[in-house]
């Protein structure tokens, strides 16, 4: 006890002190970095570290110089981690095109300019033609409109935002029926029931979980009932023995009921993706011409634009939410409606599959990415021990959109002599232009 004391007492004295760990190489790197209030708040903690450390006996240093190197390289691991932390920019490597944890859709080259355009001072709310008073998201909502048959439309924050918006207003206090198979968690804590409940309705559930019949929600509906609800069961599917009633007799019924057909269709795909096997994706035109009277989607899956909540359907219930106090709550900024604005516009211009990131990825076939992944490999030149193979692959659309659909690829392998995959997973991940690949086959 008294000689392991005596020792730690003589090592604390070599600890350095606080300003002399600034005026290190790594102390006036991350005072250069984060500021130098920062920087002397971690160097605090750092030799509180080391303090504890030898306390406990825990340290082999002894000298100065050890323990100045010690708290170094902790100081610029805690410089490394800070620049880790946040949105930062990454090469999306996985194979996953709309990648939620990456931020979902990339945005056109368009869309990147026109946010940055209108940045600063814009027309939000403003009409440069009167000089009064502009509708937010008013173009864009005019051009989904164009876009799908809808008679008007409505942006919001998301698509979650879209789905509680509209059960909210538009059944809160009544009853929703909906097909158990239809009854899913789309991710994030997303899930139907809850999302009816906390808008103050309640859900009346039919059918079974593979198998509901249009009599199943002839038998369900009541004076209660206001809507019934389909939802698109995005990265779920139910196969073999199933059936659902085709969305024109859903129609059908809720008009003849004078109860709202609303439906809740996930990615939306304003165009026909068929050319690149994706089969089981609605397309809204299709959905609304049926006879839904409402359908909501995302801006940032299929689409390929930024996180939005498209609302479309009849002019009279999309005035009702326009007006309704909760779409305050709810409405989009204007970084959103400028990206959508000009992702829809590649849409009209029939420009999408060449603009749009997330298009052109799905449609891109094998060979085309073999030869772009050749002219990578041969821009980065060879490398020491690493193996480096062009290989065929699968990859996925992601975001909760076809996931059945397997994307046919060409994948650039890393291999190394002696390092594990887990290795080089993590050195692509953590250098500069950090880059989230996935493992496969070790
Ligand atoms: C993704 C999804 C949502 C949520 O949309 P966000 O834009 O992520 O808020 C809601 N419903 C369905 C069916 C979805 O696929």
């Amino acid at each position: 006890m008294v000689a392991k004391g005596t020792r730690s007492r003589t090592l604390l004295r070599n600890l350095p002190s606080v300003d002399e760990l600034l005026r290190t190489a790594a102390g006036r790197r991350y005072s250069a970095g984060l500021g130098e209030s920062a920087a002397a708040g971690a160097a605090r903690v750092v030799i509180d570290q080391l303090r504890g450390a030898i306390v406990d006996g825990a340290l082999d240093d002894t000298t100065r110089e050890q323990f100045v190197e010690r708290a170094e390289q902790a100081l610029l691991h805690d410089l490394q981690a800070e620049a880790h932390a946040g949105v930062r920019r990454v090469i999306n490597a996985t194979g996953v095109v709309i990648h939620t944890n990456l931020g979902r859709a990339p945005l056109s080259e368009q869309a990147r300019e026109a946010l940055i355009d209108v940045a600063g001072y814009c027309t939000l709310e403003y009409d440069l033609e009167t000089g009064k008073r502009g509708s937010r998201g008013g173009k864009a909502e005019r051009l989904i409109a164009e876009l799908t048959g809808a008679e008007d439309a409505l942006i919001v924050n998301n698509g979650a935002a879209a789905a509680f918006f509209v059960l909210s207003v538009f059944a809160s206090g009544g009853e929703v029926i909906v097909s158990r198979g239809e009854l899913v968690e789309i991710g994030g804590d997303f899930r139907i029931p809850d999302v009816l409940e906390r808008s103050g309705a309640t859900l009346r559930e039919v059918g079974t979980t593979n198998r509901t019949k249009l009599a199943d929600y002839e038998k369900a509906i009541s004076e209660s009932t206001r809507m019934v609800l389909r939802v698109h069961p995005s990265n779920y599917r139910i196969v073999g023995f199933t059936t659902t009633p085709a969305r024109e007799v859903v129609a059908t019924l809720a008009n003849k009921s004078g109860v709202l057909f609303y439906e809740d269709l996930g990615s939306g795909a304003l165009i026909d993706l068929s050319i690149a096997g994706i089969v089981d994706e609605p397309i809204v035109a299709d959905a609304l011409a049926t006879g839904v009277d409402l359908v909501s989607f995302s801006g940032d899956k299929l689409l390929g634009g930024p996180q939005a909540g498209i609302i479309a359907g009849r002019k009279e219930l999309i005035d009702q939410l326009r007006k309704h106090p909760l779409y305050r709550v709810l409405r989009a900024d204007k970084l959103g409606c400028a990206a959508l604005e000009a992702t829809l516009l590649s849409y009209r211009r029939d420009t999408a599959s060449r603009d749009v990131p997330v298009l052109r990825q799905i449609i891109a076939t094998a060979a085309e990415i073999g030869e772009r992944s050749a002219r990578l490999i041969k821009q980065v030149g060879p490398l020491a021990k690493l193996k480096v193979e062009i290989v065929d692959g699968v990859s996925a659309v992601g975001g909760g959109a076809a996931p059945t659909a397997r994307l046919s690829t060409r994948l650039i392998s890393l291999s190394h002599e002696n390092r594990s995959a887990e290795h080089l997973e993590r050195a692509l991940r953590m250098g500069e232009g950090p880059v989230v690949a996935r493992i496969e086959r070790g």
